[in-house]
């Protein structure tokens, strides 16, 4: 199973639960502050995301939605 994420930065309150949830080090938080002054989150490393949605589960802010996506190509 493979996974998209997207994180609205201007949301995000840089409290890094999303960070230390994600098993595949998917996320990181960034050196520049957004509008509200909080270092942000950002998926640095997207292609290793599953779908599992625990970084959007932890969030307090619904900063973070996930799809998850069954790969076309792979056999069972
Ligand atoms: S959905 Fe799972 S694998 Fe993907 S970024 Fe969130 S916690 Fe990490
Ligand atoms: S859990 Fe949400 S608010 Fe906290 S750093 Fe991650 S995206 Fe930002």
């Amino acid at each position: 199973m493979r996974g998209r994420i997207a994180i609205d930065k201007e949301l995000c309150k840089g409290c890094k639960y999303c960070v230390m949830s994600c098993p595949k080090g998917v996320i990181v938080i960034e050196k520049q502050f957004n509008k509200m002054g909080y270092f942000p989150a950002h998926p640095e490393h997207p292609e290793k995301c599953t779908g599992c949605a625990l970084c959007a589960r932890m969030c307090p802010e619904l900063a973070i939605e996930v799809w998850a996506e069954s790969s076309r190509n792979k056999k069972a």
